[in-house]
């Protein structure tokens, strides 16, 4: 799954690193794919991006593969890190024939250890960015609830109508979550409804509320599910997450995990 949205600080990054622990406590293995040249989602898993000596530019331009780039994060995930050199993957890739399938073909043979592949993208609708709409099955787009901040979704989606024509047909857009999310301001939520209205997509539930929690996780490396184990925001991610499970018809690993999470 692809989380995209060519806006900045929407929190593709938190959505990412916080549904991934939400799948590991779950018993899943799930492995996440930085493809953001500011390396945010390596640096919040508790890697040093400077340190990264195999990256996702090597893979992506053919210098090493999946397999050999892979991480273990302390969350119980995968990652594919990226590194400051991933700033020159996109003027490698111009040239190339088949330069948006890139990412599919190489995830591929190390796609199966896993039960879901989550993919940060970066703020913008560049290759890379159309490289994870290639390679994904879905599309989950991080919103933040405030008043304008929805007004570049018409052009992701008309970014994903294409690379629905022409490069994935069964790309799916699974919906938009809401994120920092205040419901106590009536704009937030006029701005929700607004947005389901407008653009006809399914939105998530429950929203990701606001709060100051989410800053606090990425600097010790680990996401707010275990920084802040009971907090509303970790519960909204183990409750979006355990949707997405059913939704998709996965068995989890760890039942008992499974059980505790649907009685919250
Ligand atoms: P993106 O990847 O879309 O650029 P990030 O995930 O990096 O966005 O988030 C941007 C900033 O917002 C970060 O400082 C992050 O800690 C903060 N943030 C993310 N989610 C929330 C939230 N629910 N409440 C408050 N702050 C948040
Ligand atoms: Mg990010």
């Amino acid at each position: 799954m692809a989380v995209a949205n060519q806006k900045g600080g929407v929190a593709k990054t938190t959505t990412v690193a916080s549904l991934g622990a939400a799948f590991a406590e779950l018993g899943l293995r799930p492995l996440l794919v930085d493809l953001d040249p500011q390396a945010c989602l390596t640096f919040s898993l508790g890697i040093d991006p400077d340190a990264v000596e195999v990256s996702v530019h090597e893979v992506l331009t053919g210098a090493a593969t999946a397999a050999e780039a892979l991480l273990e994060a302390d969350d119980g995930v995968d990652v594919l890190p990226a590194a400051i050199d991933l700033a020159g993957t996109e003027a490698v890739l111009l040239p190339r024939p088949g330069r948006e399938y890139v990412l599919r073909t190489v995830l591929e043979p190390v796609a199966g250890r896993y039960d879901v592949v989550l993919l940060d993208c970066s703020p913008s609708l560049g290759v890379l960015t159309l490289n994870a709409l290639t390679a994904a099955d879905e599309l989950l787009v991080p919103l933040q609830a405030e008043m304008l901040s929805h007004r570049g979704v018409g052009q992701l989606l008309d970014t994903v109508a294409d690379v629905q024509r022409i490069l994935n047909r069964d790309l799916v857009v699974r919906g938009l979550l809401p994120t920092m999310f205040d419901g106590r301001t009536v704009h937030a939520r006029a701005v929700l409804a607004d947005v389901q209205e407008r653009y006809g997509l399914p939105v998530l539930s429950p929203p990701i509320p606001k709060s100051v929690r989410f800053a606090e996780a990425p600097a010790v490396g680990r996401s707010i599910l275990r920084t802040s184990r009971g907090s509303k925001g970790a519960e909204a991610y183990r409750a979006v997450a355990a949707g997405l499970v059913q939704a998709w018809g996965l068995q989890p690993h760890d039942p008992a995990a499974a059980a505790e999470q649907a009685r919250r």
